[in-house]
Formats: C-alpha cells, sequence, structure tokens
C-alpha cells in the first residue's frame, strides 16, 4: 500500500512487525537457586523478575516478553517457587512439568559449582519424556577457571553445557544465540497439532471461585467424550468435553480437579499453573465468585489473560446465592474493577443448581468469532475514512493529526496499524478502539492497535 510521505518498506515492515501471531514460549527451570530468577532476568534485559533472598517468595508474574537478535518470544520463570511439603524432588518436578508442558523449548539450568544432582537427574528425566527441545545451560561460571566445571555437565546426556554467568552476563548471549535456534517462529500449540482440532478453552480463577465445581456440572451432565493426553508424571491433563453439541477441549483439568493445598509457594504455583493453561489455550474462561467482592487476585488473573491475547468470557459464579443488594454491588464492582474488560462477554451461573450453563457456549463461541475476525482493508478505511472526518482528532500546537491509512496485521487476537500523519493522542485512540468494537463486533477480545506516526 502507498501512503503519502510513508516509505513503503516501513509500511511493511510495521505490519509485519504488528501482525506476529501469538509468540513462541520458553520455559526456564531447574532447582532453586541455580540462577533461574537472574538468568530470566538477564533475558528480558529488566530488573522485573526480583530475585529475592526469601526462600519460598510468592510472586504472581510468571510470564515475561524477551526479545533477542530481532526475535521475540515469552519467558516462563519457574524461579519463584520453592520446596513445600511435597519435598523438594516433588516440587521442583511438578512446577517443570507444568513449565514445560506449556513450553516450546526449555532452558534448564544446573549449578555448574555444585555439578549435577539427583534433582537435576529427576528434571533431565522429565524433559526427555517432554521431548521438547533443551538448552543446558551451565551457571555460575562467572570466569575462564569455572569452564572446566561446566565440561563435566555433558554427563547429563542433553547435549553441549552452555558456560554461563547469569549475574555478570558472561557467556549469555552464546547461549540466547542457541535458544532462537531452538524456538520455533510460532507456537506449536496455535499452528501445529491443535490447528483444527477441538478448541481450547482454560477455565481459570482464584481458588474456590468454583472451577472443580462447575467442571464436573459440565463433565457430568455432558458427556466426556475421552481422557487424553497423558502427563509426564501425572494423570490426563486435558480432556475432551462435548458441551452445547460441541466437543471442547478443556486444558488441565487435572490441575483443576486435584486440589493441591500446599504451604508454601501455594500462590505461585496456582499462577504457574494459570499462566500455562492460558498459554496452551484460545480462550479463557474466567470464573469470578459473584458472591464475594471482586479482588485483586481476580483482576490478576484477568490481566493474565488479557496480556497473553486470549479471547474471554466472564463467568460470575455461585449467582444462587446472590441477594438482591449484592447484585447491585457486584455491578458497581464490575464497572470498576474490571473495566480493563468491559468488552468481555459475561455469563452469571450458578455451578450448584447448574444456572444459564446453556449460555456459556454461545459466550465462547462469540468470544472467539471476535478473536478471529479479520476486517478487510477496504472495509477497513471506508469506515476510518468517515470516523475521522466526523470526529476529528483535536488540534495541536495549530497541526491536526489525521489518520491517513489503517490495516489489520493479525488475527487471535486482531492487530491493528494506523499510518497518521501526527502524534495520535491515548483518548483519541481509545475512542478508535470503542468505535472499532462496536463496528465489527470485537466482543470478547483483546485488540491490538499500533500507530506509526510520519516522519
Ligand atoms: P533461582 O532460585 O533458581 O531463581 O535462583 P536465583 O536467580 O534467585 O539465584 C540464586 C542465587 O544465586 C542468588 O544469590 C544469585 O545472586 C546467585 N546467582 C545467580 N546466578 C549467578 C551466577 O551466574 N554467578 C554467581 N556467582 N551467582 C549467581
Ligand atoms: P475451585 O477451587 O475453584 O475449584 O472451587 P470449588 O469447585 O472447589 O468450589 C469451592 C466451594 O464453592 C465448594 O464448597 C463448592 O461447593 C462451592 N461452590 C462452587 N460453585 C458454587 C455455586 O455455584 N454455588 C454455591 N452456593 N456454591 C458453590
Amino acid at each position: 500500500a502507498a501512503v503519502e510521505g510513508f516509505d513503503p518498506e516501513d509500511i511493511e515492515g510495521a505490519i509485519e512487525a504488528a501482525g506476529h501471531g501469538p509468540l513462541p514460549v520458553l520455559a526456564v527451570v531447574g532447582r532453586p537457586n541455580v540462577g533461574k530468577s537472574t538468568l530470566v532476568n538477564r533475558i528480558i534485559g529488566r530488573r522485573e523478575a526480583v530475585v529475592e533472598d526469601k526462600p519460598g517468595v510468592t510472586r504472581d508474574r510468571v510470564t515475561y516478553e524477551a526479545e533477542w537478535a530481532g526475535r521475540r518470544f515469552k519467558v516462563v520463570d519457574t524461579g519463584g517457587w520453592e520446596q513445600d511439603v511435597l519435598g523438594i524432588d516433588a516440587s521442583v518436578a511438578a512446577q517443570a512439568e507444568y513449565a514445560i508442558e506449556a513450553a516450546d523449548a526449555v532452558v534448564f539450568v544446573v549449578d555448574a559449582k555444585v555439578g549435577a544432582t539427583d534433582t537435576d537427574e529427576a528434571v533431565v528425566r522429565l524433559l526427555r519424556k517432554a521431548g521438547k527441545p533443551v538448552v543446558l545451560c551451565a551457571n555460575k561460571v562467572d570466569g575462564q577457571s569455572g569452564e572446566a566445571d561446566a565440561s563435566y555437565l555433558w554427563a547429563l546426556g542433553l547435549g553441549e553445557p552452555h558456560p554461563v554467568s547469569a549475574l555478570h552476563g558472561r557467556g549469555t548471549g552464546d547461549m540466547l544465540d542457541r535458544v532462537l535456534e531452538a524456538l520455533p517462529e510460532a507456537p506449536a500449540q496455535t499452528f501445529g497439532l491443535g490447528a483444527g482440532g477441538p478448541r481450547r478453552i482454560a477455565l481459570i480463577g482464584r481458588p474456590n471461585v468454583g472451577k472443580s465445581s462447575l467442571l464436573n456440572k459440565v463433565a457430568g451432565e455432558e458427556r466426556v467424550v475421552v481422557n487424553e493426553v497423558a502427563g509426564t508424571t501425572r494423570d490426563p491433563v486435558d480432556e475432551l468435553i462435548e458441551l452445547g453439541g460441541i466437543t471442547w477441549k478443556f486444558i488441565d483439568t487435572a490441575g483443576i480437579r486435584k486440589r493441591v493445598h500446599l504451604q508454601q509457594g501455594a500462590d505461585y504455583y496456582a499462577s504457574l499453573r494459570t499462566a500455562a493453561a492460558v498459554e496452551k489455550a484460545e480462550v479463557a474462561v474466567i470464573l469470578i465468585d459473584g458472591s464475594e467482592s471482586i479482588s485483586v487476585q481476580d483482576q490478576r488473573i484477568v490481566t493474565m489473560a488479557v496480556e497473553a491475547g486470549r479471547a474471554i468470557v466472564l463467568a460470575f459464579n455461585k449467582w444462587d446465592t446472590l441477594d438482591e443488594e449484592r447484585r447491585y454491588y457486584l455491578e458497581r464492582e464490575i464497572e470498576t474493577e474490571l473495566a480493563q474488560v468491559a468488552w468481555a462477554p459475561r455469563v452469571n451461573v450458578s455451578a450448584r443448581t447448574g444456572r444459564h450453563m446453556e449460555k456459556l457456549v454461545p459466550a465462547i463461541e462469540a468470544a472467539l468469532t471476535g478473536w478471529e475476525t479479520r476486517v478487510p482493508t477496504g472495509r477497513l478505511n471506508a469506515f476510518l475514512g468517515e470516523l475521522v472526518a466526523a470526529h476529528p482528532h483535536p488540534v495541536r500546537g495549530g497541526k491536526q493529526p489525521r489518520i491517513l491509512f489503517g490495516t489489520q496485521a493479525g488475527t487471535r487476537p486482531p492487530r491493528f496499524v494506523l499510518f497518521a500523519s501526527g502524534f495520535i493522542e491515548a483518548g483519541y485512540r481509545r475512542f478508535i478502539e470503542r468505535r472499532l468494537r462496536e463496528e465489527f463486533n470485537f466482543e470478547g477480545t483483546p485488540i491490538h492497535i499500533s500507530v506509526r506516526v510520519r516522519e
């Protein structure tokens, strides 16, 4: 496309950059204290994944976006969870398992100064079973003298150990080059095996909102088609469930059913599980307990699904217990606390009585439809032209920025690039987003809009 004042190559580049699909996922796994979080900090180039000295510290954030050599990917940090009641081996294995399941490639971090331990060997067995590409990181090689320690790790049978100092950055570039070779361009979950199969649903929500009750309700009344996909050490992970005459794949039903009560790190464990399920899913059904105030934890889960770019349905559960007053206050809370997903279809259900279960499927379908909608460029520009003519951007400093051209660069979720003659203010961007949603029925999906400004 030719846009006044833009270099055609820049336009193509902008569309390509904005149109990327879901990003591939890299998991960083290993025993506590080997330096996973330090390495994640290095990879994302920020101080976000704060390294804490306290063991068992809870962190709600587990997924970060990263870029290396011009390629973008997601990193799952499993460093936030320490030994718990399960014992060291089981807890490392469980966290690694979730992370590996959601990942397209794995960095396995070993403390080269300590050498391989039995726990490391246990993780190696998990990695073998999972069959995902693995890059072996021999960490804490702070200088030349440590290189010998790293070479002992050949014995793990995972190929070449990459000597790295996550703390000082030594060797991390070479290792990341290897990671990029191991990492596919696009996640397999989305474009590979899953494509064309049953749609994938992540049923998520904080503990006690009624996830397992809801699952039992839908799986109990309808037919559980087949238990499939054996986990690496656990039982079936995902289940195919027929609902509204359609077969859906419910992600991580094992995790929902098995109510793991952990003392330390339980929140972190739940976050990791939720993040893994969201990564594997196309649509997130976020369950919220309508009888209680909407909490920060509910909001975090919503944010996680929005940031992952998944289709979203909000289900308010325990409706059977709500009196008129609570219903009134819930509406106010939804307006203020869940404004970021005001566009999400909403159902008020009761897993106990079965109320409105039949409304779930239409809501999920509406969300998936919006998530996959592609607006033809001609239609989009006709719409933008009328919109901008009727509601021009406010004049700033004697100039009036105009939107010259727009195109939808990608779907799942929809991504748009707008080319403008000047800086477009946040308020006007929100206005455009709102009108786009109304016009093209983007219900239940985040939409991304990037604006390129003419030099
Ligand atoms: P995690 O539990 O695996 O996430 O480990 P952390 O990232 O929290 O690191 C554990 C400890 O090892 C911290 O005190 C880090 O500063 C230290 N550490 C991490 N990487 C290196 C490294 O490359 N060299 C050295 N000397 N120490 C490191
Ligand atoms: P999970 O932790 O999200 O899987 O939540 P559960 O399914 O275990 O439910 C937590 C508690 O809420 C249990 O005591 C359930 O019986 C109860 N519960 C779940 N759904 C409903 C509902 O729709 N109505 C009522 N009254 N209680 C519910």
